[in-house]
């Protein structure tokens, strides 16, 4: 990739706050590009496609990987997950800072391709608290929330494989935190 952008990586378990605070840094720096996911999985209400996602069907998602217009892809509790290639290209040779809000293996996959690419990890201050959150959310059922669970102590396992690793306790102090270190790159 020719580097004239920069490409962050947020990454961690469900619930822990990527979206959240990936929301703040756009309303903060609008010209920060957010890549939009491809996905197989149902729309949560209100969610908007080419907005909050691309929603396809699995044969769709399996078409765009036989014809490589993913950066990378992940299957996530039964679902895929995907960044779409052509976007990131275009708005990092445009010069841009993008943004990727992707689970673990995915962001394993931009870092081995992208070794310049900055990966952060967000923790949760513990994995009680990362359970009030998704359930706080309101936006899954129970077994997809003990899905999440199951896989979010999996992933708290190689958080040391990432770039930065992130608490997000107080939201105020780990945006101020991903700030600065997209700053530093
Ligand atoms: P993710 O995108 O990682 O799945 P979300 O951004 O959807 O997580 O956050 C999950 C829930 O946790 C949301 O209800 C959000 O408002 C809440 N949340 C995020 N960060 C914090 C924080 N620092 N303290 C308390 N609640 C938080
Ligand atoms: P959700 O269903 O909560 O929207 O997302 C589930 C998980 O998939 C989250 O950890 C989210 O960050 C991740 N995810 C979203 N888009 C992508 C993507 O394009 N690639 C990968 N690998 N993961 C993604």
């Amino acid at each position: 990739m020719t580097q004239k952008g920069k490409l962050v990586v947020i990454t961690g378990p469900s619930g822990v706050g990527k979206g959240t605070i990936v929301k703040a840094l756009r309303a903060k720096y609008p010209d920060f590009f957010l890549s939009i996911s491809a996905t197989t999985r149902y729309p949560r209400q209100g969610e908007v496609d080419g907005k909050d996602y691309y929603f396809l069907s699995r044969v769709q998602f399996q078409e765009m990987i036989t014809n490589d217009k993913l950066l990378e892809w992940a299957e996530y509790t039964e679902n895929y997950y995907g960044t779409p290639r052509q976007p990131v290209l275009k708005e990092i040779n445009k010069g841009k800072v993008v943004i990727l809000e992707i689970e673990v293996l995915g962001a394993k996959q931009v870092k081995k391709s992208f070794p310049s690419a900055t990966t952060i990890f967000i923790l949760p201050p513990s994995i009680e608290i990362l359970e009030q959150r998704l359930r706080g959310r309101g936006t899954d059922s129970e077994e997809v929330i003990i899905k999440r669970l199951t896989k979010a102590k999996e992933e708290l396992a190689v958080t040391d494989q990432f770039d930065y690793q992130v608490i997000n306790d107080t939201l105020e102090t780990t945006i101020d935190y991903v700030e600065s270190i997209i700053k530093v790159e």
